[in-house]
């Protein structure tokens, strides 16, 4: 997506529009519960790269992999 679009979302340059996290990823973040991953990393339970993974809403710089938890690339 282009970045004034983005902005109108309320995303800052960094990817964070606090407002659209869940309560749930909001503590994550919070909690710095989440971790870094390989753009080459793929996926225990799925078999596709985590890049392949939903962007968190409120967070794009994270990905919500299956069973991993939140990852960032
Ligand atoms: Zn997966």
């Amino acid at each position: 997506m282009h970045t004034q679009q983005l902005e109108a979302f309320g995303y800052d340059a960094y990817g964070n529009a606090p407002d659209l996290l869940a309560p749930k990823d909001a503590e994550a973040i919070e909690n710095g519960s989440w971790q870094r991953a390989d753009q080459h990393a793929t996926c225990e339970h799925c078999g596709l790269f985590y890049r392949q993974h939903p962007e968190v809403q409120g967070a794009r710089w994270l990905r919500r992999t299956c069973r991993a938890g939140l990852v960032k690339l």
